[in-house]
């Protein structure tokens, strides 16, 4: 049988422009459709835009530490505009890149929107219809807007703060993960009143809860006020903006309304029931290994599975499902250890189980902790501490996870994962030379363990 590709890619995010490329440096005949902007989330109203509000909220910083230092620095200001501004021209130079990369690789990019129209078709969005060998679902993620009170139609997700016309005075996160407690830091670093409100007991639910603690304190010692045990019944337009209820009898006046309540799988309208592929419950595509679905000619990578949310998890899944089909030879995909950063101010980083994992997996541990005052903070006079934390196998004296709470983090835990992917001990790490001065060189100098867990004990 005849296709007019050997491969059709529905959604130009992470996972399928990497799937596509590699696909089409394999020698097969590529499309990608995209009804939106190539790149996908992580470029276009996720990572990356993001990261770059994370610069700009922390120059606030930046000028108050100065002084600390002798320097003295004259009026400062933020113009929002401009910033997002400068930030548009970054999203639409990248994009740019994306599109060259793959028009580079021969790869048709189609700008429309695609669905599945039975086995090994597709209809685009002018209603032509298009055959291939295989079809890769890569449509990645949507925010979720139903808040479940009246009023929620007032609030707005991550996407459209991206593009505020103005940089609201009062901001109402609703939501206590990653992308609420993000924004809720940005935003209060450029300026502006934050409250987050929580449902839970403590925001970071599935992190290590000392990690989750030691972050609602710094946060809430940097001005954002953090409600816990709490959520939405009602908002409201009033004449200078909005007006949150909360199920606690709180009345919080905002300028905008935030929903960070999670992300649900793109796989509304796609036409999977015309192929009788079963969805799970909240609309992700189930796959066996890397990328495999119960149908031979289809495949999902990236957010659409609803496994590890992540960019870089995306582009792995794309890149091993194009070589595991067009370049002959099996690659795996671990899903294990991956590192990850929460970009507050401060930055988590974290790779591993937690303390509550561990206890609840019956494994016999030892607590390695430090907490100390980062030095930058020192001479500028700052209350921050940063948290490290090492969780050592006590049996195996295998390292099983690393916490950090503060300044580049990030950078750090992304290093660690790589010691902790060899199957690193505690030897290992105190068998490593420290880097003086540093913060990271508390992670090959803590010697005693601050607190021990056995089974039964
Ligand atoms: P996406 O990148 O979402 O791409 C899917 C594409 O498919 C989209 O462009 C969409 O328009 C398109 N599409 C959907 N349906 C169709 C259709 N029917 N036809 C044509 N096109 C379609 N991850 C990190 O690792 N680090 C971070 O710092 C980080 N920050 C984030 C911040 C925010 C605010 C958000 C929302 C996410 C963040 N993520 C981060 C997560 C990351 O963006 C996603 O995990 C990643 O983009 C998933 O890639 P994907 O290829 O699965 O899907
Ligand atoms: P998450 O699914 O991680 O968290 C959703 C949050 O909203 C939780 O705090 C949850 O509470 C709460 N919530 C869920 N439903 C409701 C509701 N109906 N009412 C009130 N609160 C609710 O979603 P995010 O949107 O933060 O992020 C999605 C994913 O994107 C992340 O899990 C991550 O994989 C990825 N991402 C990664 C980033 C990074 O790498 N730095 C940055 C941003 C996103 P509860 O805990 O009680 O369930």
């Amino acid at each position: 049988m005849s296709f007019d590709y050997d491969l059709f890619v529905i959604g130009a995010g992470s996972g399928g422009v990497r799937a596509a490329r590699i696909a089409a440096t394999h020698g097969a005949r590529v499309a990608v459709a995209e009804e939106y902007r190539v790149g996908g989330t992580c470029v276009i109203r996720g990572c990356v835009p993001k990261k770059l509000m994370v610069y700009a909220s922390r120059f606030a910083d930046d000028f108050s530490d100065a002084a600390g230092f002798g320097w003295t620095v004259g009026e400062t200001a933020f113009d929002w505009p401009s910033f997002v501004a400068a930030k548009d021209r970054e999203i639409a130079r990248l994009e740019g890149l994306y599109g060259a990369n793959l028009d580079r690789a021969k790869v048709e990019i189609l700008r429309t929107r695609a669905v599945i129209d039975g086995p090994n078709r597709v209809r685009l969005g002018d209603g032509r219809v298009v055959s291939a060998a295989h079809v890769l679902v890569a449509t990645g993620g949507r925010p979720v807007r139903e808040g479940g009170f009246p009023g929620a139609e007032h609030c707005i997700t991550s996407e459209e703060l991206f593009d505020l016309k103005r940089l609201p005075k009062r901001l109402v996160v609703v939501g206590g993960a990653y992308i609420a407690l993000e924004f809720a830091s940005i935003f209060a670093g450029l300026g502006s009143e934050v409250t987050v409100l929580y449902r839970g007991e403590e925001i970071l639910r599935g992190f290590d809860m000392e990690v989750r603690r030691h972050l609602h304190a710094e946060l809430e010692g940097r001005g954002i006020t953090i409600v816990t045990g709490d959520g939405l019944t009602a908002v409201e337009k009033t004449a200078d903006g909005l007006l949150g209820t909360t199920r606690g009898g709180r009345r919080i006046g905002a300028d905008e309304i935030v929903l960070a309540i999670g992300r649900r799988p793109n796989t509304g309208g796609l036409g999977l029931e015309t192929v009788g592929l079963e969805l799970a419950e909240n609309g992700a595509i189930p796959v066996e290994g890397v990328f495999a679905t119960r149908l031979p000619w289809l495949h999902a990578v990236g957010d659409v599975t609803d496994r590890v949310a992540l960019t870089p998890v995306a582009i792995r899944e794309g890149h091993a499902f194009a070589d595991t089909v067009f370049g002959g030879r099996n690659v795996a995909v671990s899903h294990d250890l991956v590192p990850t950063a929460v970009f507050t101010t401060p930055e988590v980083g974290t790779v591993g189980v937690g303390e509550e994992d561990l206890r609840a997996k019956g494994i016999g541990h030892d607590v390695y902790r430090s907490t100390f005052r980062p030095m930058r903070a020192t001479l500028a006079g700052r209350g921050a501490r940063t948290l490290m934390k090492i969780l050592v196998e006590a049996e195996s004296d295998r390292v099983a996870g690393v916490h950090i709470v503060g300044p580049d983090a990030a950078e750090m835990i992304q290093l660690v994962a790589v010691a902790m992917k060899m199957g690193a001990k505690k030897g290992d790490f105190d068998a490593t030379m420290a880097l003086h001065p540093s913060a990271a060189e508390e992670l090959v100098t803590m010697r005693t363990p601050s607190s021990s867990w056995r089974p039964g004990g």
